[in-house]
């Protein structure tokens, strides 16, 4: 039997992708964790290391491959723009992955469009910090807007319009588009915020992953709830619920407060040390200025915590 060499070569690149996203899974531990440059680097696949990520350019094609592998979003400090405004279109609420210059056939930009013709999964490289990544995947190109020099990503094509659905699937396909970009921007979320934090807890300093969350400081279903470092402070899951919930509230100068009637509560060593020892702490926030919580988000959270009181 004869294999042609096309399909020898789109089964090398399935089996690649598909240990790719194996390996990236397990070394974010399920997601949940940030990868460095190099550590995305060392990844090999059948005894060959093949890098995930180009060191400069966003659109990486490895040479063994016929398309484009992943994309990099560089890490944007708050307030300052990116070098590629890749954006979400208020039109249908699909991300946009700019060109990589302005030529159209541009390798890397060919690279990217005949991974949308294969139809074939990539990683998306999202900066969380200088030189660390949360990489989201599979995201797929569906599509291009050559007027603007952009490509058009999505994270399930499987949810992409039929032409004779009803308005219930209409609605669903609405529905989870949004999810899926919620999820996405939530994932780089955590990654910014337990970057900020070195991954511990800004009130009682645990530094266990799997125990600590990106907490929002203004709940992210109120329209101030921005997914921006800014309105983050990594928590642990007690101190976060405590936060939530007004048990424990934070001053605008940072200063950790715990409910009065908490304060004379007798139980046992979670409320002593875990609560009450907590009161009148100073939260440690990220050594940057810009990335310290912002004093009217705080302002708003505590004024709720003083009302629960
Ligand atoms: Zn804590």
């Amino acid at each position: 039997m004869i294999t042609d060499a096309a399909e020898i070569l789109d089964d090398f690149d399935d089996r690649l992708r598909a240990a790719a996203f194996a390996w990236l899974t397990s070394r974010t531990f399920n997601g949940s964790g940030n990868l460095t440059y190099s550590e995305i680097q060392s990844f090999s696949f059948e005894g060959q290391r093949i890098p995930l990520k180009d060191r400069v350019k966003g659109i990486w094609k490895p040479a063994s491959l016929r398309s484009a592998l992943s994309i990099t979003t560089t890490y944007r400090p708050p307030g300052v723009v990116r070098p590629y405004d890749d954006l979400i279109h208020e039109s249908d609420g699909l991300l946009r992955y700019k060109w990589n210059g302005i030529e159209r056939d541009e390798a890397t930009n060919r690279a990217l469009r005949s991974a949308m013709q294969l139809g074939v999964p990539l990683i998306w490289f999202f900066g969380v910090g200088k030189g660390v990544f949360k990489p989201v995947f599979p995201v797929f190109v569906v599509g291009e807007e050559e007027a603007n020099r952009q490509f058009i990503l999505d994270a399930d094509p499987s949810v992409n319009a039929a032409v004779d659905e009803s308005a219930a699937e209409q609605f669903l396909r609405r529905y989870l588009k949004v999810e899926t970009r919620h999820r996405l921007f939530q994932a780089v979320f955590r990654g910014t915020v337990m970057r900020a934090y070195e991954g511990r807890c800004a009130v009682c300093s645990l530094q266990h992953g799997q125990l600590l969350d990106a907490a929002h400081i203004i709940p992210d279903s109120d329209e101030d709830g921005v997914a921006s470092v800014v309105n983050g402070m990594a928590l642990c899951k007690i101190h976060h619920a405590a936060f939530d919930f007004g048990i424990l509230g934070i001053r605008p100068d940072l200063v950790v407060q715990i409910q009065s009637g908490l304060m004379h509560e007798i139980d046992g060593p979670m409320l002593r040390h875990g609560l009450q020892e907590m009161h009148g702490k100073r939260v440690s926030v990220p050594s940057a200025k810009a990335e310290r919580p912002r004093a009217d988000l705080l302002e708003r959270a505590f004024e709720r915590f003083r009302q629960a009181g």
